[in-house]
């Protein structure tokens, strides 16, 4: 990119810009333009029209468009979002149910990643396999004489509703029975339960509540 260019262009109308954003739209035979692309086919640059309009995206609203899908949301941040829709219905969630509501992120983001539903859930289950690391990395810190770490990171909950098929372990209900999911530890921490997938189950907010401090066989 060329930072030459930019005093020259300051003049240029701010119609003119959008003008030739959405040319570029039709030359592409979409409703959405990417910064990329428009550094490819624009006769400006990307960076003119989001410093003009404060970002690309606005540049792209002015222009009547589509957003396209950002750029920034990290594979781990869709990975979680999925624990967290998987935790709220009970569940293995459908395509569909990748809606806002349940969802942080749309359908169309996870299609755009991953291509299909299917191969989301299959990337899905290897990142949280991934965890499987963790007691490895949990028995050096034994050795050091320390301790795991008492919260539960979103790879070891992914596993724990995995495994647990997203219901409560103890009355096994879901929340389609009205109650919220935990994962939560079975011999407490407090009392030197380790944060290892063997010591984590999923329970409602009934059979937590039960539970307080008592440890369960689990
Ligand atoms: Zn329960």
């Amino acid at each position: 990119m060329s930072y030459e260019l930019e005093p020259f262009h300051r003049d240029v109308p701010n119609d003119e810009l959008l003008t030739d954003l959405r040319r570029v739209a039709r030359e592409l035979g979409k409703n959405q333009v990417t910064f990329r692309e428009y550094n490819d086919k624009g006769r400006f640059t990307a960076s003119t029209l989001a410093g003009r309009f404060g970002s690309w995206n606005a540049a792209i609203d002015k222009a009547d468009l589509q957003r396209t899908i950002n750029r920034n949301i990290s594979d781990e941040e869709l990975f979680v979002n999925l624990v967290e829709v998987w935790t709220a219905l009970g569940r293995q969630p459908r395509s569909r149910d990748l809606r806002p509501g349940p969802s942080r992120f749309s359908w169309n983001t996870y299609a755009c990643r991953f291509r299909t539903w299917r191969n989301a859930l299959a990337q899905f289950v290897k990142w949280a396999n991934e965890g499987k690391l963790l007691p490895e990395s949990n028995l050096r810190e034994e050795k050091a004489g320390r301790r795991t770490p008492r919260n539960i990171n979103w790879r070891l909950r992914a596993l724990v509703l995995v495994r647990d098929g997203a219901r409560c372990r103890l009355c096994g209900a879901t929340p389609r029975d009205g109650v919220r999911l935990h994962v939560d530890h079975v011999k407490p921490w407090s009392k030197g339960g380790e944060t290892v997938l063997e010591n984590l189950q999923v329970l409602c907010n009934v059979c937590n509540v039960g539970k307080g401090d008592v440890e369960l066989k689990g």
